[in-house]
């Protein structure tokens, strides 16, 4: 079992396949981004896969594959095959943007993708070209049916809620998922790296109330074990999630670290604290030599991210940390 110093269990990484991504969401890249990793630095899926061989017998289960737009990593699915085979690994999950989600939602399916997180910040077409910079809110609506169709366990929104982000366009999305029993999860705006366009901080605790107050929500749970917090209707038909950073600190209860493409493994997505594999993968050692890295660098996992007292410390974007 992997524990940290503060007593936290590490069993789930998100593992960034690809920095590079189709869109330019306001909160996340800045526009005309050009500062890619150079492809001879992407760990290969040899190397991804014993890395995660090793980290799974150490107490890994979860892995999330996430970008960047995990979709543009050429022969995703060969990757998922070969995660969802070694022992150890009992849940694998996607986080998109769905823009390619129709043509993979299929494929995705059969080799080991249980549930997916949808990237969605609003139903309002013009809303979604300005926050993403590009027109792609009937691709993404074609993709989500797509995977509805295709019956995954889980089907989560992630809706970034920003200011400026409507009451109706929360209601409209509360709504669009209710019929499709998708699971709402509202997200507050992290301070990640100069976007040079921020979004602005909506705080979610006023909305979290609303729509509790107008649906009867109580408090539930929902598998993913992640930092949202839950809040279910009495007959269970709707659930909602906040993802509450900055309102609502979640770090005693993280369970997780970040893989970047680039073999760096991110300890804290606030903090800058690391461990680089790909020169230890790219040298000819043994698998001890990486469970000793891999146990020391979670020995040392802060405790705690610090968006609101130390909102300009992070500077890498959340696309080439796995967010
Ligand atoms: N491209 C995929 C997507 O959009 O789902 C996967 C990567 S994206 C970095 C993962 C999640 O991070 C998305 O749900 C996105 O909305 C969220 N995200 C990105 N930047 C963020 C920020 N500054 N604050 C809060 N959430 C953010
Ligand atoms: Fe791309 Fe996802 Fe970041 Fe949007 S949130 S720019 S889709 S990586």
């Amino acid at each position: 079992m992997l524990l940290d110093r503060f007593g936290r269990r590490i069993e789930y990484l998100r593992l960034s396949v690809t920095d590079r991504c189709d869109l330019r969401c306001s909160y996340c890249m800045p526009e005309g981004y050009k500062g890619y990793e150079e492809p001879e630095h992407w760990l290969n899926f040899g190397e991804i896969e014993r890395l995660i061989e090793v980290f799974a017998c150490l107490g890994l289960k979860r892995v999330r594959f996430t970008g960047g737009e995990p979709l543009l990593r050429r022969n995703l699915v060969d990757l998922v095959q070969r995660l969802a085979a070694l022992p150890g690994i009992e849940d694998l999950s996607l986080s998109t943007n769905g823009t390619q989600l129709a043509k993979y939602a299929s494929r995705l399916r059969r080799a080991g993708i249980h549930r997916l997180n949808v990237s969605l910040d609003s139903l309002d077409r013009d809303r979604v070209r300005a926050i993403c910079g590009r027109d792609v809110l009937p691709q993404v609506l074609e993709g989500l049916e797509a995977a509805r169709e295709e019956g995954f366990q889980l089907i989560k929104i992630n809706m970034v809620a920003m200011a400026g982000t409507l009451e109706e366009e929360i209601d409209a999305m509360v709504a669009y998922c209710i019929e499709r029993r998708f699971v709402l999860r509202l997200i507050e705006t992290m301070p990640m790296g100069d976007t040079r366009r921020s979004s602005g901080f909506l705080d979610l605790r006023p909305v979290r109330e609303r729509l509790r107050v107008r649906f009867g929500l109580v408090d539930g749970v929902v598998p993913g074990g992640g930092p949202a917090r839950y809040l279910v209707s009495p007959d269970g038909r709707f659930q909602i999630g906040f993802i509450m950073p900055i309102s609502q600190h979640f770090c005693e209860t993280c369970n997780r670290v970040r893989l970047a493409v680039d073999g760096t493994l991110h300890l804290c997505l606030g903090q800058d604290d690391r461990v680089d594999f790909r020169d230890l993968l790219r040298t000819d050692c043994p698998d001890a030599a990486i469970e000793e890295a891999l146990l020391a660098g979670l020995h040392r996992k802060p405790a705690r991210h610090e968006f609101r007292e130390r909102p300009h410390q992070v500077v890498r974007l959340m696309a080439s940390t796995g967010g």
